[in-house]
């Protein structure tokens, strides 16, 4: 029996810093990881980092470089790469003497008690506080022909082997178009099945309509309010069929959304509450229906990603430390990238969003090819793209960005900085940029406001 004085579930980006900084204070910790694989957590092992990875290294492919061995060299730098990080992430804590590292599953057996199961048998640990950030894993929906041995999702397609020549890709959420322009530049001929009206239903028009143009450019087709309805598998290929369309492929990656990870974790005999889609139900300050036992990361239902873990960390932090001033709700212009070629990026509202919250707003929007003041797009050889500012038109604050340009994943910070700050879209506008530098768009862009 093992009692410490927080017991984190699950190695992920909230979890591992709470058990990191919850030690260095002085307090007894465990830490429940179930996979060797996954130390550091799904960020470091299977999304984010091996991802892009990836798709640096598509970018820098030539047309003249065979996909399947360009695919395989590229698969085992990623490898290398995430050993390492992998590596260093479980030094990190291991080091800790503060810290017990526990390899397991972990399941609750009652209110502030949980049972690992370990490769050796099972071990009890109480605790006084406990953080439960287990993630989530790719939902696979009920397609007739889903477990066919070439269908993926997007931690199996990340060891594609052999190089699917022809990848239809079902789902067109980020992760889906991130997988479809990385293979696309692999060298894939790539189909990108879409259940909407068309890509980036939500995104400014221009914008969407921009981005679908690019990579269908660079090799994707995109076909638009499809539904699947079936993955009939033969001998050398895949066929998907979606009413009356039938795509035939070498790989389907399936990526249409994800899971939360409570299903094994017992969390009624805690009396966890979760919704109805197994996400853990939680407050603002993260605190679930049970005293002192929390939920990080993507298994609280926010939005799935490692820097709102990270945010989810100093909240509970704060809670821990008795302080208990952060919140959820004090998140104010929080930023997203997309991962294609080049970066899409945005934060606060769309133009369309803004009217609708009740704002007089003024809009600049420009092509990135026409943007006379930014050569680095021209420098870099990558010239696709378009940047729209949303702002309000009585106080000039900026309400919102879409960045579809290179370095989009820098430059978007900086705006959401800008916008956290309240300052001006003439701020911006009248900035002394570096140069040449993407942030030099700014210059030219605001000049436009109407
Ligand atoms: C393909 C892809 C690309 C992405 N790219 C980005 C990106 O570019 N930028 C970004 O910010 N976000 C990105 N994300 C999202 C990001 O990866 C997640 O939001 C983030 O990793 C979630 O972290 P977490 O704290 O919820 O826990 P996770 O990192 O998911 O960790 C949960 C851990 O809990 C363990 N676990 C689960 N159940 C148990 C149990 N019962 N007992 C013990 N251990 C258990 C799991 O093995 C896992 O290691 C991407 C996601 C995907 C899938």
């Amino acid at each position: 029996m093992i009692d410490v004085d927080l017991l984190v579930i699950g190695w992920g980006k909230a979890g591992k810093t709470l058990a990191g900084r919850w030690a260095k204070a002085g307090h007894t910790v465990a830490l429940v990881e179930r996979s060797p694989q996954m130390y550091g957590g799904t960020c470091i092992n299977v999304a984010c980092v091996p991802t892009k990875d990836l798709v640096t290294s598509a970018e820098s492919r030539r047309d003249s470089d065979e996909p399947q061995q360009f695919f395989t060299t590229a698969v085992a730098s990623r490898d290398e790469l995430i050993g390492k990080l992998n590596a260093a992430n479980h030094a990190m804590l291991a080091d800790d003497p503060h810290i017990i590292l526990i390899d397991g599953t972990a399941r609750f057996v009652a209110e502030h008690t949980v049972e690992v199961t370990t490769a050796t048998g099972t071990e009890q640990v109480t605790a006084k506080q406990i953080v439960i950030g287990t993630g989530t894993t790719p939902r696979r929906p009920e397609i007739p022909g889903i477990d066919s041995p070439r269908v993926y999702d997007s931690t199996t397609i990340q060891h594609a082997d052999p190089f699917p020549a022809r990848l239809a890709v079902v789902g067109a959420g980020f992760i889906g178009l991130e997988f479809a322009s990385m293979f696309a530049a692999f060298g894939a001929q790539v189909i990108l099945l879409n259940s909407a009206e068309r890509i980036l239903p939500s995104a400014e028009p221009e914008v969407a309509s921009e981005v679908a143009r690019t990579l269908t450019d660079r090799g994707v087709t995109i076909l638009d309010k499809v539904r699947v309805d079936a993955i009939e598998e033969s001998d050398n290929h895949v066929t998907v069929i979606a009413g009356g369309t039938r795509v035939e492929a070498d790989a389907v990656l399936v990526a249409t959304g994800r899971t939360p990870v409570t299903a094994d974790l017992c969390l009624a005999s805690a009396g966890i509450e979760v919704d109805e889609r197994g996400f853990i139900v939680v407050d603002d300050q993260l605190r679930t229906s049970v005293k002192d036992i929390f939920a990080v990361g993507d298994v609280n239902g926010g939005p799935q990603f490692t820097y709102i873990s990270l945010d989810d960390n100093r909240i509970v932090w704060d809670q821990l430390t008795g302080t208990g001033s952060r919140r959820r709700s004090d998140r104010v212009a929080v930023p997203n990238t997309t991962f294609i070629t080049p970066p899409l990026s945005q934060v606060g509202l769309t133009e369309a969003q803004a009217r609708e919250a009740g704002h007089q707003v003024l809009v600049a929007c420009k092509p990135v090819a026409k943007i006379a003041a930014m050569p680095r797009p021209k420098i870099l050889g990558e010239t696709h793209g378009i940047i729209k500012f949303v702002v309000d038109a009585t106080d000039r604050r900026i309400l919102g960005v879409t960045l579809f340009c290179t370095d989009s994943q820098e430059l978007v910070n900086l705006v959401a900085l800008a916008m956290r700050a309240g300052l001006t879209a003439d701020v911006l506008r009248d900035g002394i940029w570096t140069h040449p530098s993407s942030t030099e768009a700014l210059n030219e862009v605001l000049a436009d406001l109407a």
